[in-house]
């Protein structure tokens, strides 16, 4: 009988973020459809009750937490210690924690140190023929396998936005204290703060319902034999700040910056979709100025409704990829745009 452990960490507040929570839904899942299998809620933080409150009706048996000053920051040494705490204390048999950064640096350790095996971007869990399987993509998002294993304990990092968020009615459950031993090794690593980019010039919203592709011809040279990069800087920009979207780009636009040439500036590497590039998960995409297969195919791989705007009708990844062609020039589309979200205030 599986002893399911849904392992989770805590935000600063102290709650659980919606990926956790997506998790604790495919733990549930597991738990229903194994007989016999009891689950198990962990967690790990400076303080547990606001997300221990949280969760209190997900019919979890046990809720077990490592807390205190050492685990309200994402520390390789204390977290993989807690982990391992958490699944000894639960006698884990199959754990599934959401595939934050935290957790996908952390328990590929904790896997090692209990002598258990751990499969990272699963997309879906399931039980076939009593058994529970797990589910990723291979070969750049390309193919899916599906794969179980009779190794035990078996972690699952759970990627964001493949499961509906765990919802149901709070509470105040007691929660049972791990003891995690740390010693001066655990806490060699001290985090001093954070620096991250303002939240209004922070362009990658994973959580946004539309990825914008911004492609390399928003820097090519325009009808009247000029580039406009600034001008499709700023019309990129004001469109994201009014509709909130997450800004992607193909790979010819970043690297562009390599070459000297005229680029935005708003844009990295981290922005880049496709095969190189990430495959994010968004409602609706809108692709502009982009001609390549990559933005149409891989790195649109999980966005069902798709549209893009080109100047070329025959550009035939657009016609044979997106939903939707617009035959138009970009700069003159998103100025317009741009005036209509303005006047809808
Ligand atoms: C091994 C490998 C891996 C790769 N990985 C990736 C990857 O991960 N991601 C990726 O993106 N690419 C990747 N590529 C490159 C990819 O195949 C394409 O070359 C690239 O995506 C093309 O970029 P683009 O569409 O921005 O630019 P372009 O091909 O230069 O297209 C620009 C488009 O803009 C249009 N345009 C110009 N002005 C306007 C305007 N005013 N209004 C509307 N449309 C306009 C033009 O008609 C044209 O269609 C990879 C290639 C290889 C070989």
């Amino acid at each position: 009988m599986e002893s399911i452990l849904f392992l989770a960490h805590t935000e600063a507040d102290g709650t659980l973020a919606k990926s956790a929570l997506e998790t604790l839904g495919a733990a549930r899942t597991l738990a229903a459809a194994l007989p016999g299998a009891t689950l198990i809620a962990g967690l790990a933080g400076a303080q547990l009750q606001p997300a221990a409150g949280q969760i209190a009706g997900c019919g979890a048996t046990r809720f077990l937490g490592a807390t205190g000053p050492d685990f309200g920051f994402p520390r390789y040494g204390s977290d993989v210690a807690a982990a391992e705490a958490i699944a000894r204390a639960a006698a884990a048999t199959l754990v599934v924690a959401p595939a934050t950064s935290r957790w996908n640096r952390a328990l590929a350790g904790a896997a090692q140190r209990l002598a258990g095996r751990i499969d990272a971007h699963v997309t879906g869990v399931a039980v076939a023929n009593g058994q529970p399987s797990a589910s990723r993509w291979y070969y750049r998002q390309r193919m899916e396998g599906t794969l179980t294993r009779t190794a035990r304990p078996w972690i699952l990092l759970l990627e964001p936005g493949c499961a509906p968020p765990w919802a149901g009615a709070p509470g105040q459950p007691d929660i049972e204290v791990v003891p995690v031993a740390l010693t001066a090794a655990h806490r060699r690593t001290t985090v001093t703060g954070v620096k991250a980019p303002p939240a209004d010039e922070q362009t990658i919203r994973p959580d946004a319902r539309l990825l914008f592709v911004a492609g390399a011809g928003w820097t090519k040279k325009q009808p009247d034999g000029q580039a406009h990069a600034i001008e499709a800087e700023r019309l990129i920009l004001e469109f994201l700040r009014r509709t909130q979207a997450s800004l992607g780009s193909t790979k010819s636009l970043v690297d562009l910056s390599g070459e000297g040439q005229a680029v935005l500036s708003c844009l990295s590497h981290l922005n880049q979709v496709g095969q190189t590039g990430s495959t994010p998960r968004h409602p609706k995409g809108l692709a502009t100025c982009c001609h390549g297969e990559e933005p149409h195919t891989v790195g649109w791989r999980f966005i069902p409704e798709r549209r893009a705007i080109n100047l070329n009708p025959s550009c035939g990844w657009a016609q044979g990829k997106a939903d939707v062609l617009y035959v138009a020039d970009a700069f003159a589309v998103l100025r317009r745009v741009n005036e209509l979200l303005a006047a809808r205030g």
